[in-house]
């Protein structure tokens, strides 16, 4: 917490800087931290008291903070040059970037489109998908579903095809219609169900409206294994398989949104290979550029980037960002590929995983936590408690940086999304004082 030697520019910024996702009002109450630099896992704020950043900072960070690689990359490219328009123009990083995260996908998806942040990613892959099925000739395929829970940003697109009613509620009369269909969440699960029941199930609901309806449906979006913000709901990877055999056979899009869940999070590097499956349209970002600059992208199949090409340029895609492409972050996200590449990244952080996973699982018979799971460098459990969630997840949050971890409950659901670089003193840190917060703030 800023103590009263805290410099005097932390109490403008209440009054100055309006802060995303906040009630400012709660600031009277909860101070601001001033963040005075960062390294490896820790952010220090500006009294030397250090928070071990056990959320990533809302799930960027990947490799640390000030890490030495992915700085050295920045700078020398910060000499070369800084940003270039992207139309008309073209540059060594982004077609690097292009061609690796083609491969890494075995070339069935490719033609990266930039743009800064995640909303835009999914904004761009909705509007492909409707504007291509307008070129293919299908003008009255232009419905989007959505799972339940869902979130894919607060842009006014993303907005529409997001299910949480906290963020959608008040914009509703601004939004367009979509479906909405029910989750594959395991937690789901009747007595004597599996998770691949409850995704079959859900399937089937899918199943149903598309038999009814896919004449008028461009796409349908979905995070794969994990519907993190929504409180970390994790489903049976078997879903995504039947939803990609559904899609193929009802001729709808399917969008992954692996904003999240991409980029080794899940344990893969692209959550979809769990299922063995490849969507039509795959957006990227957070992690991409190791949580340093904002990047976004969205890869497609060959088939759409066809169905724009041709002499009319109507019939392109002519959505554009001012930073699309932007080499700094670019250079950042080749960094980041390249200590994946050089650290066998998925493999070490198996290792690890499993000390962190066996140092929670006193939680799994917890009397006052439900639900302990975890897929890859996710970890989750609901509280069981009667106290309000928003409530429950503040006092959570105060109570976590008297005892130096950033966590940041989503309503009752507490979880861990750690960088990738934990060491095992940070690992058994961050397990034996999360489930001191846990004893503190539920008692
Ligand atoms: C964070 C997130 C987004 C939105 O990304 P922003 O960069 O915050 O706009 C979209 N989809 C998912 C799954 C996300 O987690």
């Amino acid at each position: 917490m800023p103590s009263p030697q805290s410099p005097d520019w932390v109490s403008r910024s209440r009054h100055s800087v309006w802060h995303p996702c906040t009630q400012m009002q709660h600031h009277e109450t909860i101070p601001l931290i001033p963040v005075s630099h960062g390294r490896g896992p820790w952010l220090i704020d500006m009294d030397g008291k250090r928070y071990l950043d056990g959320i990533s900072s809302w799930w960027v960070n990947l490799f640390g903070h000030a890490n030495p690689r992915i700085n050295d990359a920045i700078k020398a490219q910060l000499d070369q040059l800084e940003h270039a328009m992207l139309a008309g123009f073209t540059h060594e990083p982004v077609i690097s970037l292009s061609e690796k995260l083609a491969a890494l996908t075995g070339q069935q998806l490719g033609h990266c489109f930039y743009a800064s942040d995640g909303a835009s990613a999914v904004e761009i892959a909705l509007k492909m998908s409707f504007h291509a099925w307008q070129n293919l000739g299908h003008p009255d395929k232009r419905e989007f579903v959505c799972l339940q829970g869902s979130y894919h940003g607060e842009t006014i697109g993303a907005l529409a095809v997001t299910d949480v009613p906290l963020f959608r509620t008040a914009y509703g009369p601004m939004l367009q219609a979509v479906h909405v269909v029910p989750s594959p969440d395991a937690r789901r699960a009747e007595p004597g169900q599996s998770a691949a029941d409850v995704a079959a199930l859900a399937a089937a609901a899918l199943e149903r409206l598309f038999a009814e309806r896919s004449q008028h449906i461009a796409a349908f979006i979905v995070e794969p294994l994990v519907q993190c913000a929504t409180g970390m709901a994790m489903y049976d990877p078997s879903y995504l398989a039947t939803v990609r055999a559904l899609c193929d056979r009802y001729q709808v899009h399917l969008i992954a949104d692996e904003i999240a869940v991409g980029c080794g999070r899940t344990g893969t590097f692209f959550a979809c290979e769990q299922a063995g499956v490849w969507p039509d349209f795959l957006c990227l970002s957070k992690g991409i550029s190791g949580g340093y600059l904002p990047l976004s992208l969205v890869m497609s199949r060959p088939a759409i980037f066809d169905a724009f090409y041709h002499s009319d340029t109507a019939r392109g895609f002519l959505h554009s960002h001012s930073y699309t492409g932007n080499p700094l972050a670019c250079r950042a996200a080749l960094a980041t590929l390249a200590i994946f590449e050089e650290d066998d990244v998925l493999q070490s952080n198996q290792r690890w995983a499993a000390r962190l996973s066996a140092a929670l699982a006193p939680l799994s018979d917890h009397p006052h936590a439900s639900h302990l799971r975890q897929r890859g460098m996710i970890w989750a459990f609901d509280a069981i408690t009667t106290e309000a969630p928003g409530a429950f997840s503040r006092r959570f949050f105060s109570a976590a940086l008297e005892q130096e971890l950033l966590l940041r409950p989503i309503g009752h659901t507490v979880y861990l999304m750690p960088p990738y670089i934990l060491n095992d003193d940070e690992i058994d840190l961050l397990a034996a004082r999360t489930l001191a917060v846990f004893e503190q703030v539920i008692a």
